[in-house]
């Protein structure tokens, strides 16, 4: 099985990810994470990418999502299921990740699209932390009482992401919106799309998304 998943900042779609593919022994294919990763490198894209994501707070070019999933997808055994999050979040890319998977034989079964409002949204993103060490998510007010605290699994240095500053999430938020949500619309119109609310328990909706899949 081909899943998508999207939804707006902080609205879980990660965490959801990794329990259905831990649920559906998927490959989870974290687009946001992976081009995060390459912007932290001291080469020009690197450098390029980190302006984008952790200074601008843009999206990165079609060209870099296409190159970037096909560089991961050549990686997953044929014969195993994947969870891509975080693709297609333009429209363009619509076809460029529908080209990438056909590449790899693969077509997408599902998108599952997880809905927040922009209120929960930005008060989530302010109590989300992780483990520079260990890399644990951590949350304000449950896991930690404050930024300054060790983590309490590895005691190592906890961290908040760069790009997720107030005016950050705001700008995210707004892109999403221009952006995202016509790619979900087309979605909807091509019949594949599975929309879930997303405040509530973690597992709550989980059980939702497994019961409707
Ligand atoms: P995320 O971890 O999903 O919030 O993604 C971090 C950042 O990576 C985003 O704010 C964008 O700058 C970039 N990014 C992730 N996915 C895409 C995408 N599909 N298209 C363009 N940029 C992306």
């Amino acid at each position: 099985m081909n899943f998508i998943i999207l939804g707006p900042q902080g609205s879980g779609k990660g965490t959801q990810a990794i329990l259905l593919a831990e649920k559906y022994n998927l490959e989870h294919v974290d687009v946001g994470s992976a081009l995060r990763e390459i912007s932290e490198n001291d080469t020009l894209l690197g450098k390029r990418l980190n302006e984008i994501i952790n200074v601008k707070k843009e999206l990165v070019s079609n060209e870099i999502i296409g190159e970037v999933l096909e560089h991961k997808l050549a990686d997953i055994p044929e014969n195993k299921g994947i969870i891509i999050d975080g693709a297609p979040r333009r429209f363009e890319q619509i076809k460029i990740v529908e080209d990438a998977l056909l590449k790899f034989g693969r077509k997408i079964d599902k998108v599952i699209s997880i809905n927040i409002s922009p209120e929960e949204s930005i008060k989530r993103i302010s109590k989300r932390f992780d483990c520079s060490e260990c890399g644990a998510r951590l949350i304000m007010g449950e896991d930690i009482e404050t930024a300054k605290d060790p983590c309490p699994k590895c005691k190592g240095k906890i961290e908040q992401r760069k790009d997720d500053t107030p005016e950050g999430v705001r700008k995210r938020l707004s892109i999403f919106q221009e952006e995202t949500v016509p790619v979900i619309e087309e979605y909807r119109r091509n019949g594949i799309l599975l929309e879930v609310e997303g405040e509530g328990e973690e597992r709550e909706i989980f059980n939702k998304i497994v019961k409707n899949l």
